[in-house]
C-alpha cells in the first residue's frame, strides 16, 4: 500500500465514541482528519445493525444511553433525535424474576414479606455486615444488604462475568448497582435516559459526515502506522498493545454473544434485560425490541457468555491492574504527539457518556495545541 501524501493534521485510531467525537470536533475546527479502525464499521462497541430477520440489535451487547451530563446530550443531539427509554432489569433468583437493583419489591417477594420503606431499611440494618473500609466489590454488597442477598444476586453473576470472586475486584464494580428501599425498578436514575431514535449507526454516520474527515476501515494501526505522516495521533485502542506489551499484558474481559430469533412471537421476556446470577453459563439475556422501541412480529434475544480470550471489552478493575496501567500511563505521558482516550486506552470502566465527555475535553485541548503549533 502507498504512503498517504495528503496534508493530514490528525490521525485518529478507533472509530468508537472516543475516536469519532475527536474526529468530528477537530474536523469542525478546520483540521484534516484521518479516522481508521481495524473493524469494517464505525461506532466501536456501540455499533448496531439489522439482523437477518430485520430486528435492530447491538452487535457487541446492549448499549443503553444514560447520563446527567448536559454537555454530552447537547453535543450528541446535533446528530440524532432521541426516544425515551427507562431501562429495567429482572434477576432470575430462586425461580422468580425479581427487580435488580434490589429494592422493596425484591425483598418482599423473595422473602414473602410485606415491609414498607422503613421496614426495608430496618431489614437491611439487621442483615448487613458492616465493612470498613469498602475496598472490594464483596465489601460493598455485604455492607449494604448482607450475605444472603449477596450470594443470591451478586456472587455468582460476578464470578461468571469477571472470572473472579467479588473479593478480588475493586469496590467500583458492584458500586455501579445501587440498593433502594423504595419501589423504583429503573436500572438508572440519571436525568437523561434516552436512545438514539434511528439507532447508533445513524448517529455515527451523521457525526462523521464532515468533508474534512477521511475514513479507512479494516486498517490495523500497529501494522500500518508508517502510512500516516501526521502532526498528531489520537489512539483509542488498548494502551498495552500500543506499547507492545512492554510492561506485561493488561487483563481485559471478553464476551461471546449468541443471538436467537423467535419468529411470530412478539415478546420473549417482560423487560429489556434478565440477569441469571446462578443458572446457566451466560450472565444475561437482552431482548432488543424493548431497548429500541422497534415493532416487529418476531423478536431477537442475545445471550452473553463471558470469557478471557477475544476482543477486549472490559478493563478489569483491581489494584494490581491499576498499578500496571499506571506504568503505561506514565509512558503515554511522555509521547508528545500522541494522546490516549477512551475505555481501552485509559483502562477505565467507562460508560458511553463518560467517553464522550473525556473526548470533548481532549478535543478542546488539541484544538488549542494544534492551532498554536
Ligand atoms: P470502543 O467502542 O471499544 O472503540 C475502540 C475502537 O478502536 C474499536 O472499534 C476498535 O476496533 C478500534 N481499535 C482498537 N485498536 C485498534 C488498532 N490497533 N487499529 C485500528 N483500530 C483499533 N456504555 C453505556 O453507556 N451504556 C451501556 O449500556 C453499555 N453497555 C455495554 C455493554 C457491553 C457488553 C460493553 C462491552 C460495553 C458497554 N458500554 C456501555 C460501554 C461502551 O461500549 C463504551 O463506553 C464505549 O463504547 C467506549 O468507546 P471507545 O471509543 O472508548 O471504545
Ligand atoms: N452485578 C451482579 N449482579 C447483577 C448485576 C450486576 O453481580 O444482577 C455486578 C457484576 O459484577 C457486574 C457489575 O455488578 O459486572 C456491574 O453491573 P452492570 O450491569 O453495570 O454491568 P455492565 O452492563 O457494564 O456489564
Amino acid at each position: 500500500m502507498k504512503s498517504i501524501n495528503a496534508k493530514l493534521d490528525l490521525l485518529v485510531v478507533g472509530a468508537g465514541f472516543a475516536g469519532s467525537v475527536i474526529a468530528e470536533r477537530l474536523a469542525s475546527a478546520g483540521m484534516q482528519v484521518m479516522l481508521i479502525d481495524r473493524r469494517e464499521h464505525v461506532g466501536g462497541n456501540a455499533f448496531d445493525e439489522l439482523d437477518e430477520h430485520g430486528v435492530l440489535i447491538h452487535r457487541y451487547g446492549p448499549h443503553i444511553f444514560h447520563t446527567n451530563a448536559h454537555r454530552v446530550v447537547e453535543y450528541l443531539s446535533q446528530f440524532t433525535e432521541w426516544i425515551p427509554y427507562e431501562h429495567r432489569v429482572l434477576a432470575h433468583v430462586d425461580g422468580q424474576l425479581l427487580p435488580i437493583p434490589i429494592n422493596r419489591l425484591t425483598v418482599n417477594r423473595l422473602y414473602g414479606l410485606n415491609l414498607d420503606e422503613a421496614g426495608v431499611r430496618a431489614f437491611f440494618d439487621v442483615v448487613r455486615e458492616p465493612r470498613e473500609p469498602l475496598s472490594t466489590s464483596e465489601d460493598v454488597v455485604l455492607n449494604a444488604v448482607g450475605r444472603d442477598l449477596y450470594e443470591k444476586f451478586f456472587r455468582g453473576y460476578t464470578r461468571k462475568q469477571w472470572g473472579l470472586d467479588p473479593s478480588e475486584l475493586s469496590a467500583s464494580v458492584t458500586s455501579r448497582i445501587p440498593v433502594r428501599i423504595n419501589d423504583d425498578c429503573r436500572y438508572f436514575t440519571d436525568e437523561f435516559q434516552i436512545m438514539p431514535k434511528e439507532g447508533y449507526g445513524a448517529l455515527f454516520e451523521r457525526m462523521l459526515a464532515h468533508p474534512n474527515i477521511t475514513i479507512e476501515l479494516g486498517v490495523e494501526f500497529m501494522a500500518e502506522k508508517w502510512r500516516y505522516p501526521v502532526r498528531h495521533v489520537v489512539y483509542t485502542g488498548p494502551i498495552d498493545a500500543y506499547f507492545n506489551y512492554c510492561f506485561g499484558r493488561l487483563p481485559y474481559r471478553s464476551l461471546r454473544f449468541e443471538c436467537e430469533h423467535i419468529a411470530n412471537r412478539p415478546w420473549f421476556q417482560p423487560v429489556g434485560v434478565v440477569n441469571y446470577p446462578n443458572d446457566h453459563q451466560f450472565t444475561r439475556i437482552t431482548e432488543y425490541k424493548h431497548l429500541t422501541g422497534q415493532s416487529h412480529p418476531g423478536t431477537t434475544i442475545m445471550r452473553e457468555y463471558p470469557q478471557n480470550e477475544g476482543e477486549p471489552y472490559y478493563p478489569v478493575p483491581r489494584p494490581e491492574n491499576e498499578t500496571l496501567y499506571h506504568c503505561y500511563k506514565s509512558r503515554a505521558e511522555s509521547e508528545e504527539n500522541t494522546s490516549f482516550v477512551g475505555r481501552l486506552a485509559q483502562y477505565r470502566y467507562y460508560n458511553m457518556d463518560q467517553v464522550v465527555a473525556a473526548a470533548l475535553k481532549l478535543a478542546d485541548k488539541l484544538i488549542d495545541k494544534l492551532n498554536r503549533n
